[in-house]
């Protein structure tokens, strides 16, 4: 995939608006976890090396269309400037008089927009909206990869008005991401956790064509041993999706793909992080008990499969790794996608909770890649074209 970008000769001297992802977890007023300010650093400083004035616009929360100062980026602001050194103006609205004044005495500054979403049109990718938001400005970047997914006002239609290029953030997830998606080498391994199958079933159905092996953990591993049969006790299961990863075990096996359940199972008296817990085989699970990581055997396996593979994609955790003893499916995981990437190969974490989980146990620099994007990633391996990216898309 091949994205168009911006070149110095396309910003210098312009008030270019960006579009980032400062959608932080915040505790109080103070900005919890800096991780998604910082990989949009790379394009902010490309810009302002370049001459350019920049403009930062963002979502917070679900603050529903309304004003609301609990959602408000003012923090945020504090906190980049914090990292930057970079003289950071707050502009407490995202269109209209406020931002005309702040664009009309624009010198050095950053400037960063209030919350998108205060606005009910900028989630329905309002074009008139987007007028509002493109007004003070002459180029238009799209760096949030992680709202790539959503056609909003402000990751869609403002392309539409504006000179608009996709920034570095975009064109590093695209060509990681995609590196995986579209040319993997071989042997590939997709691993799959988490609490459920549904949010993975377009994945399932598109990588399945690509892969040699998928390693299933986590919660959704017992909605396929309840296709197999099984009883699963008190685990973690989606009666609708038994169909599905059904015909998934059928078609794997029809493609001569290797499809590997949990071996064993620790499973819990309750979903407690203090709760007593035994090791069972999968065909023994207690009728009053629930699984909630994987056992030794498993991480064994799956440990062997992974580092003798060259391309690894993992998305969702092997066990309730928020609760310690439940911890070591996932942690174990991580430490051989860690592994396999000091062997050389290529290892690409999807974002949301596997994300959490890789920086939990601090390992985040030591694999190829860990996406910012949770629902953007997904989507992406689902194979569809995010309408955040699509009107860069110059790939002939
Ligand atoms: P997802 O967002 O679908 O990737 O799910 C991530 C969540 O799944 C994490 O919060 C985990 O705690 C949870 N999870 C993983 N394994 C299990 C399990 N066996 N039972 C219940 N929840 C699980």
């Amino acid at each position: 995939m091949k994205l168009k970008t911006f070149l110095p000769g396309d910003i210098t001297g312009k008030k270019v608006l960006v579009r980032v992802d400062f959608n932080v977890p915040l505790d109080g007023a103070k900005v919890a976890d800096t991780t998604r300010i910082c990989a949009h650093l790379p394009t902010l400083r490309a810009l302002k090396a370049a001459g350019a004035k920049v403009a930062l616009i963002s979502h917070l929360g679900r603050p529903k269309g309304k004003a609301d100062p609990k959602y408000s980026l003012e923090p945020v602001g504090e906190e980049l400037a914090k990292i930057t050194g970079w003289d950071v103006r707050f502009v407490p609205e995202c269109i209209g008089p406020d931002v005309q004044k702040a664009s009309a005495e624009w010198g050095n500054e950053v400037l960063l927009l209030e919350n998108v979403r205060f606005h009910p049109e900028e989630e329905k990718n309002d074009m008139e909206f987007a007028k509002k938001l493109a007004e003070n400005f002459d180029i238009f970047v799209m760096d949030a990869f992680s709202a790539a997914h959503r056609a909003h006002s402000s990751t869609r239609a403002v392309a539409e008005i504006l000179p608009s290029f996709a920034g570095l953030l975009i064109v590093k997830e695209t060509e990681m991401l995609g590196a995986v998606r579209d040319d993997p080498k071989k042997p590939f391994v997709l691993i799959l956790g988490g609490a459920k199958v549904s949010d993975k079933i377009a994945v399932v159905e598109n990588m399945m064509k690509k892969v040699d092996t998928i390693l299933i953990g986590g919660g959704m591993a017992f909605t396929f041993f309840k296709a197999k049969g099984l009883e699963i006790g008190k685990s973690l299961c989606e009666t609708d999706k038994i169909e599905f990863a059904s015909q998934m075990l059928d078609q794997a096996e029809k493609l001569g793909v290797r499809m590997l359940l949990p071996l064993d199972i620790l499973a819990a008296d309750e979903f407690k992080a203090d709760s007593p817990y035994s090791l069972v085989a999968p065909e023994a699970i207690p009728s009053d008990k629930m699984g909630l990581d994987v056992g030794p055997e498993t991480i064994k396996t799956f440990t062997d499969v992974i580092t003798s593979s060259k391309t690894i994609l993992w998305n969702g955790p092997m066990g309730v790794f928020e609760m310690p003893a439940f911890s070591k499916g996932t942690e174990a995981v991580a430490q051989a996608l860690v592994k396999a990437t000091e062997m050389g190969s290529f290892t690409v974490v999807g974002g949301g909770d596997s994300a959490a989980a890789i920086a939990q146990f601090g390992y985040e620099d030591k694999v190829s890649h860990v996406s910012t994007g949770g629902g953007a990633s997904l989507e992406f391996f689902e194979g569809k074209i995010l309408p955040g990216i699509e009107p860069y898309d110059v790939t002939e």
